[in-house]
């Protein structure tokens, strides 16, 4: 053993890194008021289960203590009902084994691109980052439905983030960083799309160069130099 703790071992900084994002995501402006929620895998007394935001949650009042535990066989915790959009986290977490935190926005140039019914192409080759040639348009169902969730898993299980038609994004990562970083650079993409489309055609690079532009994103973000 080397001692070393694993991301979500200790639940104060597990809470704290939740309320983090979420107030990260707010001061970027990709997050607005109550709509958006995080989840971080969290295993409690040896019980599988996730920290996540409570519903209702604005990023600016949001406080570690605030946030609920929600288990995989439905058990909760904490002084707050759950984010409405609890399935979806759970049945991300659940499609993603590598994966320990999901984040959910309306930002809105993911949420613009989604209404017109388009995923995101591979216009650019940073939409690797998504861990593949696209980020995934997943067919519109209501908020908080299981049928969400199931699109929401579909879509993850072969890429790192996904559009939700007429409604937003979201983005599943190893950490929270991780997941906090792909959600900043597809919003960042689906503007440059937009903006793209409203110019002209974009050019789509093909499957060889993006399946290249993949492996060497492997481990993108965590790349130490030296
Ligand atoms: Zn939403």
């Amino acid at each position: 053993m080397s001692g070393r703790r694993r991301p979500a071992d200790d639940e104060a900084t597990a809470r704290e890194s939740v309320v983090a994002a979420m107030r990260r995501l707010d001061a970027l402006g990709l997050n607005r008021g109550s709509t958006g929620n995080a989840s971080l895998r969290f295993a409690r007394e040896g019980r599988p289960g996730m920290l996540i935001t409570p519903t209702g949650a604005d990023a600016t009042s949001l406080q570690a203590a605030d946030l609920c535990w929600v288990g995989d066989d439905g058990a909760r915790q904490g002084p707050w009902a759950p984010s409405s959009e609890s399935p979806l986290h759970q049945a991300a977490l659940r499609a993603r084994p590598d994966a320990n935190a999901v984040l959910h926005t309306h930002a809105e140039h993911a949420t613009a691109l989604g209404c017109t019914g388009r995923a995101l192409p591979a216009f650019h080759y940073m939409v690797a980052v998504a861990g593949g040639d696209d980020v995934p348009l997943v067919p519109y169902a209501s908020f908080g439905s299981d049928a969400l969730a199931q699109g929401v898993a579909q879509a993850l299980r072969s890429r790192r983030a996904c559009l939700l038609a007429q409604h937003g994004m979201v983005s599943a990562g190893t950490t929270m960083a991780q997941a906090l970083a792909i959600m900043i650079e597809v919003e960042s993409l689906c503007r440059t799309y937009l903006l793209a489309l409203a110019a002209g055609t974009p050019a789509i690079l093909d499957g060889e160069e993006m399946a290249r532009v993949v492996r060497r994103f492997g481990d993108y973000g965590r790349k130490k130099l030296g």
